[in-house]
């Protein structure tokens, strides 16, 4: 949970008032009115657009990974405090009744649940990784994917650019050092320009991601060093902290290694991710040009409306 700020309750009280989020008594869960929900899609095509010469295979996941593939990917041991699985009922007709009860009586049920095949997916990239190994040997060049997924985070807050469920639309390469990392710092520069397109004032900067514990102190301190993550910030609810709509990621070869991904060489293959926060690009958007959409200035109405 982030500190209290009073501009962020203003914000999603705002927001809700002009149904463009619709509340559902869970902190960071929301329902999406139209508005909302036509401004998410018209940026998406702007990003499409923007893309378009670039040739990514575009794969669409279900909002779930495998369980197998997600304990593989070592995230709960990065990230244990976001992780959402799925659980459910599969006991008798007897533990039926006794589940309940228990919910009747308001108590704990969570013990007529059990683990299933499939776990809330973090980050819209991870099922990818698994995928690709199983495609076999990289080829030269490299692979080039775009995937537009919701993704879960365990991270209730009252700020409305942090949500629980939200959607990020991203591209991932696969391939050696080379092909990954100046595709990587390019789209740094793109992706500001895509932003800037539509009247965003967008700074970058190096960041790191929210590790869990001590040991995730050095691993955060590493990340910094190495510039494995930038992102793209603008003020939301915060001009003194302002907010990641972006992040453009360097794995090194953290999945390859995990998964067995190979170039054709037999050298482990490295992987990057470019991904954007579609909702806090809307309300970044919101923020910045006013909750009327028909106010809006005209060369960001000419764009998304083109
Ligand atoms: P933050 O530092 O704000 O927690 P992050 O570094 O964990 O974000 P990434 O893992 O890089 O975020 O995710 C890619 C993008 O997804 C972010 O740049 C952001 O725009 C968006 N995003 C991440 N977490 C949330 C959230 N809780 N609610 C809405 N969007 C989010
Ligand atoms: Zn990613």
């Amino acid at each position: 949970m982030t500190a209290d700020n009073p501009l962020e309750k203003e914000f999603l009280d705002e927001l809700v008032q002009a149904n463009l989020l619709i509340p559902t008594g869970v902190a960071g869960l929301y329902g999406r009115g139209q508005v909302f929900e036509d401004v998410l899609e018209r940026f998406d095509r702007f990003i499409t657009a923007g893309a378009a010469g670039d040739g990514a295979e575009v794969i669409r996941f279900p909002p779930v990974i495998s369980r197998k593939d997600f304990e593989c990917s070592e995230f709960l041991d990065s990230f244990p405090q976001l992780a959402g699985s799925v659980f459910s009922f599969d006991g008798t007709e007897a533990d039926h009744a006794k589940l309940l009860d228990l919910i009747h009586e308001g108590k704990d049920w969570s013990e007529h649940q059990s683990m299933t095949d499939v776990v809330l997916t973090p980050a819209a990239c991870y099922p990818l990784y698994p995928m690709t190994a199983r495609r076999g040997a990289v080829p030269r060049g490299g692979h080039l994917f775009d995937v537009f997924s919701y993704c879960f985070r365990h991270e209730p807050s009252g700020d409305p650019a942090r949500m629980q469920m939200f959607r990020m639309r991203e591209f991932v390469r696969v391939g050696s050092p080379n092909d990954v990392v100046p595709w990587r710092d390019a789209w740094r520069e793109r992706g500001a320009k895509l932003l800037q397109t539509v009247g965003l004032m967008v700074a970058t900067d190096l960041a790191n991601d929210p590790f869990f514990g001590r040991g995730g102190r050095m691993l955060a301190v590493n990340q910094r060093d190495q510039q494995l993550k930038y992102e793209l910030l603008i003020p939301i609810c915060s001009e003194v902290k302002p907010t990641a709509v972006m992040s453009c990621n360097y794995h090194q070869d953290h999945f390859g290694l995990l998964f067995g991904l190979k170039e054709e060489s037999g050298e482990t293959a490295h992987t990057a991710c470019v991904g954007f926060g579609m909702e806090r690009i809307v309300l970044a958007l919101f923020k910045t040009h006013g909750l009327n959409t028909k106010l809006w200035p005209a060369s960001v109405r000419e764009t998304l409306w083109a």
